[in-house]
């Protein structure tokens, strides 16, 4: 068994990030900057968010942090977009999600900038990747697919299964990893919570993408040996033995499945740091072209 590990390839693109931040200061280009936007305090939302801010620096990009009160009004949030969406300085942005229930998602999700989208959440990136055209891709089915590409795991011709089918995570993975391009090609099943069988459906797959936020749920006994597992999952589970009160859980049984399994990403360590990495690549990419 191979383990995917998404914290050195992660550490690798972000080494590839900090000579291209060199090349940009020596040249005296405009250096990449991305902004965080969150809302309130919600769950592990601004852990999320402080380690997007510490992986800009450690690359030598600039980043800013707006930490905006939950009782925010949806307009005053939309103003602060707007605000973003004119600011030369900023190359690219994100919003923290989830959003307090009194903010419509989609709203604030329509209100960025398509070019300054480094989330790839935009209807406009969503529709340009659908259609093989080049855009933001959302940063953690775009870290999967770096990962595949990096161990050079061939997809082409396999049988994959997804199991999720959230905007952010299963529904693009799985059109990435059906399109005519490399490490796509595949024959991608998706399956969600009304899918009848999972077990049958998974112990034929080839590659495995467990996207649905309920821990340990695939177990060995719903694989076939020498598979590829990619467990974005992360559930904080009670942990007493812990010092932090908690232990970090994948949406696989990783004891069980690691023993059939070819490649597994671990987690933490997997796809996680893969998502930042990303971002990070998203904003270089958003710096590049409006800046050029
Ligand atoms: P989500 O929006 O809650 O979607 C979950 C999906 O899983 C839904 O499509 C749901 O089906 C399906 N599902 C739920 N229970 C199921 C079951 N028992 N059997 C089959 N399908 C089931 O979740 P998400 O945002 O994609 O996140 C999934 C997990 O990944 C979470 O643990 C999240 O924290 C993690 N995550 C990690 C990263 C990272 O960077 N590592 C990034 C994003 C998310 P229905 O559509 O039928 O409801």
């Amino acid at each position: 068994m191979i383990l995917l590990d998404g914290k050195q390839t992660a550490a690798e693109i972000k080494d590839e990030l900090a000579l291209e931040v060199e090349k940009i200061k020596k040249n005296k280009g405009k250096i990449p900057h991305l902004a965080a936007v969150i809302v309130g305090n919600f769950g592990p939302s601004l852990t999320y968010v402080n380690s997007k801010v510490k992986a800009c620096e450690r690359v030598g990009f600039n980043s800013t942090l707006i930490d905006l009160p939950e009782d925010i009004t949806e307009e005053q949030l939309l103003h602060e977009l707007a605000l973003l969406n004119k600011d030369a300085e900023i190359d690219g942005y994100i919003v923290q999600l989830p959003l307090p229930e009194h903010i419509d998602e989609q709203k604030v999700l329509m209100a960025v900038d398509p070019d300054k989208d480094v989330d790839g959440f935009h209807p406009t990136n969503v529709g340009k990747m659908t259609l093989d055209l080049p855009s933001f891709l959302s940063a953690t089915p775009y870290g999967i697919m770096e990962l595949l590409k990096r161990y050079k795991i061939e997809t082409s011709g396999k049988n994959v299964v997804v199991i999720g089918r959230s905007h952010i995570v299963g529904r693009p993975i799985s059109i990435l990893l059906s399109q005519k391009r490399d490490f796509g090609n595949a024959t991608v099943t998706l399956v969600h919570s009304r899918t009848k069988n999972i077990k049958e459906i998974t112990q034929k797959a080839d590659i495995i993408v467990v996207a649905l936020g309920v821990a340990e749920f695939l177990t060995g006994d719903m694989v076939r040996e020498g598979v590829t597992i990619i467990d974005v999952g992360i559930t904080r589970l009670k942990d007493a033995t812990r010092k932090r009160g908690y232990r970090l859980a994948g949406d696989v049984h990783f004891e069980s499945v690691s023993k059939k399994a070819a490649y597994i990403t671990p987690v933490p360590g997997g796809v996680g740091p893969m998502t930042i990495a990303m971002l990070l690549k998203n904003t270089l990419s958003a710096n590049k072209k409006l800046n050029s």
